[in-house]
């Protein structure tokens, strides 16, 4: 399934202010098909672990301790170019760069609180939906 899925986290803004329904539609609407989606919480280890990419940036704390402040939707989304395609749905990093229409645009509030992860490689895909999900709770 290589080239086909991607990964994706509701960030805890988002799922605090209430527009995790909102924006599920919009994924679904763009095509995704969700394979498996859950609510859970990460632990600050946890988060740590699932961001070591960026453990030498200077916001790699603030990161780490925001994405365990609150629960969380982690998903596996099956679609054609699906990471590629994704990264345009949600949008710019920075909301405030976000084009107008994505998620980010739609749903951020700032840089750190951005609403909605989306994997950047098809590697980093599979190694993010293990993180969180067994074979078992894909369907
Ligand atoms: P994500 O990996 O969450 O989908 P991204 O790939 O657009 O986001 P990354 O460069 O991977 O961006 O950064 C990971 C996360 O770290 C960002 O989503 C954001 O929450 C946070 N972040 C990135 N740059 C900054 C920054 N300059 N200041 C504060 N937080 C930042
Ligand atoms: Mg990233």
């Amino acid at each position: 399934m290589t080239g086909n899925i991607t990964f994706t986290m509701i960030k805890p803004d988002a799922v605090s202010n209430g527009h995790a329904g909102a924006m599920i539609k919009m994924i679904q609407e763009a095509g995704f098909r969700i394979i498996a989606m859950k609510k859970a919480r990460l632990s600050p280890e946890k988060a740590g672990k699932f961001y070591e990419v960026h453990k030498e940036r200077p916001f790699y704390g603030e990161l780490c301790q925001y994405m365990s402040s609150g629960p969380i939707i982690p998903m596996i989304l099956e679609k054609a170019n699906a990471v590629e395609d994704f990264r345009k749905l949600i949008g710019a990093t920075d909301p405030t760069q976000a084009e107008p229409g994505t998620i980010r645009a739609l749903f951020a509030k700032s840089i750190d609180a951005n609403a909605i992860h989306g994997s950047d490689s098809d590697e980093n895909a599979q190694i993010e939906a293990n993180f969180f999900f067994s074979e078992l709770e894909r369907f």
